[in-house]
């Protein structure tokens, strides 16, 4: 896999409660079984300091339909570790993501194998690229919310050149 095929992620939904259900069912007969999150702006707004009723909706839409879930997070690990608990989630904080060894934690943390998680988030540089560098399926989601933290903004340019190109 090259550096430019690693931003592309296998699909893309506006938001995770928009993946119907067959696409689910469909991920579950290719074998997944663990959903690896994303926090900030993929189930939540960004930089929230606890969980709020999307979150829980994301989580319980993904578990109902037969998924495990883990929080992969970039987050600094005080915030991230006290909404995995409040959403009763194993979780790997500060993951680093675009590397992959976060990811990889979480990976063996759920006792699966890489090809059986499907990593969900909102950013091309950092989920999709860990993601697919690991080797999960990977989807993309729109950003919950407009607003988001300075250093998240900036990159969106590159993102919707990256976008543009290989159209997705
Ligand atoms: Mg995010």
């Amino acid at each position: 896999m090259n550096i430019f095929t690693a931003m592309v992620p296998n699909e893309v939904w506006p938001k995770l409660v928009d993946i119907p259900r067959e696409r689910l069912e469909e991920l579950k007969k290719k074998g997944i079984k663990v959903a690896l999150l994303d926090y900030d702006n993929t189930i939540d707004i960004d930089r929230s300091t606890a969980p709020s009723d999307y979150s829980l909706e994301c989580i319980n839409y993904l578990e109902m339909n037969g998924f495990k879930c883990c929080l992969v997070s970039n987050a600094k690990s005080s915030r991230s570790s006290k909404i995995a608990k409040e959403l009763n989630l194993p979780s790997v904080n500060c993951a680093h993501k675009p590397r992959t060894d976060g990811v990889m934690k979480a990976v063996s943390m759920m006792n699966v194998k890489v090809d059986e998680c499907v990593m969900i988030g909102d950013q091309v540089f950092t989920d999709v690229m860990a993601g697919n560098l690991a080797g999960c399926h990977t989807i993309m989601v729109e950003k919950y919310q407009p607003k988001e933290i300075w250093y998240v903004a900036i990159k969106r340019p590159f993102e919707k050149v990256v976008r543009m190109i290989a159209r997705f």
